[in-house]
């Protein structure tokens, strides 16, 4: 008989991978707290949390027993005509958590949806309020909003996916990507290009859309909080929305609820996913500004979006037990801890040859090298650690859950360190 992970080979496709010869797959039986079990026996300690999103770890009592609770009266229920409890709690306890300004929500299925969203909200605004022709998206090089096609157009020109699917892509305006370092002194240089390019097209632009503070998947980059409030100011000078994609940065990861909270903003529409459901279900929100929602529906129009499982009750159910778990944690003195020590463990990393720079914020640790690693022999190095570390590029970086062992974190940092080592003893 065909093994599973024959099939997988032959048929599953994974992520951002070849459809015909794909790196192979780890098959994976179980996952609790911040330990993932291999099916071979094998346990490894998590430092992705799933793409940012198990926040509390694998197999929590509480989400655990949400989902039982839910699903015994039901998973399911269109949101057209209808709607439920988990969804108007879900509502009333983001509204309460949320930069301020921000009344009204929007649930969809997953974070690039949830931009999809967002980008349709600031058109549609504009061209609610008389002015269709600003209907065209501004954002900063770098930057990373999801695979569907509006995300893909304001993800950097360069590393994102524009040069591949071209004329499918609308053109959008990017300003050059901050280089001022969160941690560093700030200079109102960083931000000219921007202010340059919304002088000039402001009367074409719809919105602003940007990471707040850590530009992700683009670069792991952490940007100075000043670059955000005056992109926030230029916003307002310039007439233009600010979109701020809270999808990776939410939830506490940086130390903070939510990264605008860094510089002290609000932004007119704001997108969450990922641990939204503490990483349980894929759910995303968008939030809007009373304005926003005013403009659209001026002379009675309607918002142009709804997706099948809007506002599933199941992952709304979850996301509730997640956000209460949350917040009775006591998780900014865990992000804080993490922080601490992944700044003492990773920085014996920048003496290793091949690496270029060591960065941390919150639960965010990134060694970034001069050469982008050898994907297939790097990842099984790192399992042989013991460790699930997914680097991309030159990045090697890792995102734990919040309630991650000081034991565990050290496991994870110094299997990082010594696979760079050993990678910078073998001949290229
Ligand atoms: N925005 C940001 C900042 C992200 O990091 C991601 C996912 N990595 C997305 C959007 C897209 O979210 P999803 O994968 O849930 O569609």
């Amino acid at each position: 008989m065909q093994s599973l992970l024959d099939i997988d080979y032959q048929h599953v496709l994974h992520p951002y991978s070849s459809m015909t010869e794909p790196l192979p797959n780890l098959m994976v039986t179980s996952a609790r707290g911040s330990e993932i079990t291999l099916a071979d026996g094998r346990i490894l300690v998590d430092g992705m949390s799933s793409w940012w999103s198990a926040i509390h770890g694998y197999q929590h009592p509480e989400l655990d027993r949400a989902v039982h609770e839910q699903i015994s009266k039901m998973s399911h229920i269109m949101f057209g005509g209808l709607t439920h409890e988990p969804a108007i709690t879900l509502t009333q306890s983001l509204l309460k958590i949320c930069p301020k300004g921000l009344t009204k929500v929007f649930f969809s299925d997953s974070g690039s949806v949830s931009v999809e969203v967002a980008i349709k909200m600031a058109i549609q605004y504009w061209f609610a309020k008389g002015h269709p022709q600003k209907s065209g998206l501004i954002s900063i090089r770098r930057g990373y909003h999801g695979d569907t096609f509006a995300a893909m157009s304001v993800c950097d020109p360069v590393n994102g996916m524009h040069g591949l699917f071209g004329e499918s892509l609308k053109q959008q305006t990017f300003a050059d990507a901050p280089i001022i370092a969160f941690d560093e002194q700030w200079n109102l240089q960083d931000i000219e290009s921007l202010e340059k390019l919304l002088q000039a097209k402001h009367k074409e632009l719809a919105a602003l859309i940007l990471e707040p503070i850590v530009q992700g998947a683009g670069g792991m980059f952490f940007y100075h909080k000043e670059y955000l409030r005056e992109a926030r100011r230029l916003c307002d000078e310039y007439n233009v929305l600010l979109i701020v994609d809270e999808i990776a940065t939410g939830f506490g990861r940086t130390g903070l609820m939510f990264a605008c909270e860094h510089a002290g903003i609000s932004p007119d529409i704001m997108c969450i996913g990922k641990a939204l459901t503490g990483g349980y279900l894929s759910l995303a929100a968008t939030l809007a500004q009373q304005k926003v929602a005013d403009g659209i529906s001026i002379d009675g129009g309607v918002f142009m979006h709804g997706p099948t499982f809007m506002a599933n009750p199941l992952a709304c159910a979850i996301a509730n037990a997640s956000l209460r778990v949350l917040l009775e944690s006591p998780w900014q003195n865990r992000v804080q801890a993490i922080e601490t020590q992944l700044k003492i463990e990773l920085k014996k990393c920048e003496d290793l040859a091949g690496v270029a720079n060591v960065r941390v914020l919150g639960a965010i640790g990134v060694v970034e090298l001069s050469e982008p690693v050898k994907m297939r022999e790097f990842q099984q190095a790192l399992v042989e650690q013991g460790v699930w570390i997914r680097p991309f590029g030159k990045l090697v970086y890792i995102m734990p859950p919040y309630i991650i062992s000081s034991e565990q974190l050290s496991k994870l940092t110094a299997a990082i360190f010594s696979v760079i080592a050993d990678t910078a003893r073998q001949p290229s």
